[in-house]
């Protein structure tokens, strides 16, 4: 390398390694490969760590509690959807909300099962579990992996799943909770709930009435539900138009 050549390249590496070491930049480049290079079951595993994280968080309602009896009872046909096995618990806080994991959990919090029938409850969910289908969930959890945990160790545990720290269970546990899918996420999980209702022979309107009690929570302490899933009012339109169009409201 002549003189002139060996000035210019030490000029461009040397603030670009300095830039790496003090900017994380290659930590974050890491990272990123190794939350995309997990697989479906490694995922799966992290979520369901993370929701273990939650149910130790979360006051778990009992097998006697009046509100897991009475969600067994909503999801009694329910067990599998669309081949993914569920598991259900009831979350004991008046938070107007419920989620769903890429493991299949799906947790409902006493808050919404308040205000909300049996067939608008099966509505929320069959919407949560059509973004474990629809992959949001998985693509979720790679996020906060990504962002809320030090992937580091993931990579060196390839193929395998390795046991995430508190702290890093707890950051993807709140990430899980903040998460926002994009608007087009979000109809399809609708389209997926209203599927899920239909065949089932449920009222395809509970989906529209369970956005317009979550549309009338507005207002102070917006739920989380919520502040997630904007547009309440218009999505149940949506839901209405077509369940006009099918014949099966007025
Ligand atoms: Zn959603």
């Amino acid at each position: 390398m002549n003189r002139i050549a060996s000035i210019l390249f030490l000029f461009f590496w040397i603030p670009a390694v300095a830039m790496a070491q003090s900017g994380g930049l290659v930590e974050a480049g890491k990272a990123a490969f190794a939350a995309a290079t997990l697989t479906n079951e490694q995922v799966a595993g992290y979520s369901r760590q993370a929701v273990q994280q939650m149910d130790a968080k979360y006051p778990v309602a009992g097998p006697n509690d009046p509100y897991m009896q009475r969600l067994n009872r909503i999801v009694n046909r329910h067990r599998t959807i669309s081949g993914i096995p569920i598991n259900y618990k009831v979350y004991k806080t008046r938070d107007i909300n419920a989620f769903a994991t890429a493991d299949g959990s799906v947790r409902v919090f006493q808050g919404l099962m308040d205000i909300m029938t049996d067939q608008e409850i099966l509505a929320v969910i069959g919407h949560e579990i059509g973004h474990v289908v629809n992959k949001d969930s998985r693509d979720a959890m790679k996020s906060a992996l990504w962002r809320a945990a030090g992937i580091n160790a993931l990579a060196s545990t390839s193929g395998t799943v390795g046991k995430l720290s508190r702290s890093q269970l707890s950051g993807v546990a709140d990430y899980l909770l903040g998460a926002k899918h994009s608007r087009d996420q979000e109809t399809e999980a609708d389209d997926y709930s209203y599927q899920f209702l239909k065949r089932n022979g449920y009222s395809v309107l509970a989906l529209a009435t369970s956005f317009e009690k979550l549309a009338k929570q507005g207002g102070s302490g917006v739920p989380q539900f919520l502040s997630t899933h904007p547009d309440s009012r218009a999505r149940a339109a949506r839901v209405r138009n077509r369940a006009r169009s099918e014949g099966l409201a007025r």
